[in-house]
């Protein structure tokens, strides 16, 4: 499905990815930890085709989409901070990329319709963004992000801004949502209870490599590097 390939990126001659590669099986969950400054979210962005890698290829369902623009890419991307558009409805915001395809109206109607169902807030469309809880507005911007059907959701840190306990109960709703849309899901953490509790498998980024790629079992059992030993059994 998402394929990375010896992806290579630095910036001013630091090198920040160095030969990433990772297979994503369609559907598949799968969680990135590691430190800050490891490359987690110069790898989405990549994936995501805001940034050109220097060297190595990002291929979707074969095709190598590293000179794809992002909006023509079949791929979406959720940020910590999912800024809403503040002075449009709900509706609208969620309306709005469907909008600049021009898709008929009445398919807007449904699809946005579909998408508040599927986040569990039917009957937010019009609601303005700064009446929403924090909870409220991620689960808008994961609406927005996948009204258009994408093949693969990035989300970065999509649960940092919200409190522990709002944090638990969204966990339980991105899982869900997972499992509903079967899009296939690649999320930046820094929170390893998040990445046990959703991913099919994780991968442990160092200094702009991954160490290992592997279900929680393997990587909590069988650490493939000292590194990944102490980073996982640090919250232990
Ligand atoms: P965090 O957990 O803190 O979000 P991260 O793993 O997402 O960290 P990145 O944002 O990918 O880390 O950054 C990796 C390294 O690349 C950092 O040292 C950062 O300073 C550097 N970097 C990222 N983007 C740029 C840029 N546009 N120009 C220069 N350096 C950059
Ligand atoms: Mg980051």
């Amino acid at each position: 499905d998402l394929e990375l390939i010896g992806i290579d990126k630095g910036f001013r001659g630091r090198q920040v990815l160095r030969q990433v590669s990772l297979a994503v099986q369609p559907g598949e969950f799968i969680a990135v930890l590691g430190p800050s400054g490891s490359g987690k979210s110069t790898l989405l962005k990549i994936a995501a085709g805001f940034e050109q890698p220097d060297s190595g290829s990002v291929r979707l369902q074969g095709e190598d989409v590293t000179t794809v623009p992002p909006y023509r890419r079949n791929i979406n991307t959720v940020f910590q901070n999912y800024a809403l558009f503040p002075h449009m409805t709900v509706f609208d915001n969620i309306a709005y990329g469907l909008r600049r395809k021009k898709v008929p109206a009445a398919e807007v109607k449904q699809r946005v319709a579909e998408a508040l169902a599927l986040v569990g807030l039917a009957s937010f469309g019009p609601r303005q963004p700064e009446t929403l809880s924090g909870g409220e507005q991620q689960r808008i911007a994961l609406a927005r992000a996948l009204v258009n059907r994408p093949a693969v959701l990035l989300l970065d840190e999509p649960l940092s801004a919200l409190d522990l306990k709002i944090r638990r109960r969204m966990q339980g709703e991105l899982k869900r949502i997972h499992e509903e849309v079967g899009t296939t899901f690649l999320c930046v953490t820094h929170d390893q209870e998040e990445a046990v509790v959703l991913a099919d498998r994780i991968t442990v980024m160092r200094d702009g490599g991954l160490e290992q790629v592997g279900t929680a079992r393997e990587i909590y059992d069988r650490p493939a590097t000292p590194f990944v030993a102490d980073f996982v059994g640090e919250m232990n």
